[in-house]
């Protein structure tokens, strides 16, 4: 699931970059391609036994996305993944409950490290209403709370597009803000429709 996440974020880097362009300096697509690439080498470079616990997936993405990016954004979305793994540790099987778990923790973590609320027109827009839905959803499939999932945070990216900026270069923007997805919040929906589609294909 994880490196399929990796292939569609680097395949993304165009839409990203120019996510980031419209809003703030368009490095945003080569900072994740570069992230999910450290973090895919490492996953590669894992035993295919089984015997590595699903919390350490999760978190050794974080860590690679937070020492191969730099910056603003491999802190904030490092500790999305380390943070989301670090809440799964003894959990054995990924189901929906695991989902709302991972989710709850990595927002929770995006959240205090980046002081940033819903409604700020950053990552959080997406994945906060995410984690909602997937509460919602955590007694029932994991491919149902997967698709819900993957709706909110599109439907929060959406929204973000009426937002003004509080945070980094797009603030300077003002009001010319408006009418652009946040590039932070795109990168979300595409992971999170990554493991909607890997959990509806198996
Ligand atoms: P930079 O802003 O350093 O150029 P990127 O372009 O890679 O970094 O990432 C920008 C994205 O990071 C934004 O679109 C936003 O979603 C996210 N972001 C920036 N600051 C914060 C923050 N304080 N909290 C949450 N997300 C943030
Ligand atoms: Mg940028």
């Amino acid at each position: 699931m994880l490196l399929l996440v990796a292939e569609r974020i680097i395949a993304a880097e165009p839409h990203l970059s120019e996510a980031d362009r419209n809003l703030g300096d368009g490095d945003h697509g080569l900072g994740m391609q570069r992230g999910l690439t450290a973090a895919r080498e490492k996953l590669m470079a894992f035993p295919d036994d089984g015997s590595v616990t699903i919390d350490k997936l999760f978190s050794t993405v974080g860590m690679a996305m937070m020492s191969s990016m730099g910056g603003a954004s491999g802190a904030i979305f490092g500790t999305l993944f380390r943070d989301g793994g670090k809440a799964l540790v003894g959990r054995e099987t990924f189901g929906a409950a695991e989902l709302a778990i991972f989710l709850r923790a990595a927002c929770d973590g995006v959240m205090s490290r980046g002081k940033a609320q819903p409604g700020d027109k950053t990552m959080v827009d997406a994945l906060h209403p995410a984690a909602a839905a997937a509460e919602a959803a955590s007694g029932g499939l994991l491919t149902e709370a997967m698709a819900a999932v993957a709706t909110a945070a599109d439907a929060g990216k959406e929204a973000s597009k009426a937002m003004v900026a509080v945070f980094g270069r797009a603030r300077s923007l003002g009001e010319g803000a408006i009418g652009f997805p946040d590039a932070g919040a795109l990168s979300v929906t595409v992971i999170l429709e990554a493991m909607r589609d890997f959990v509806a294909a198996r």
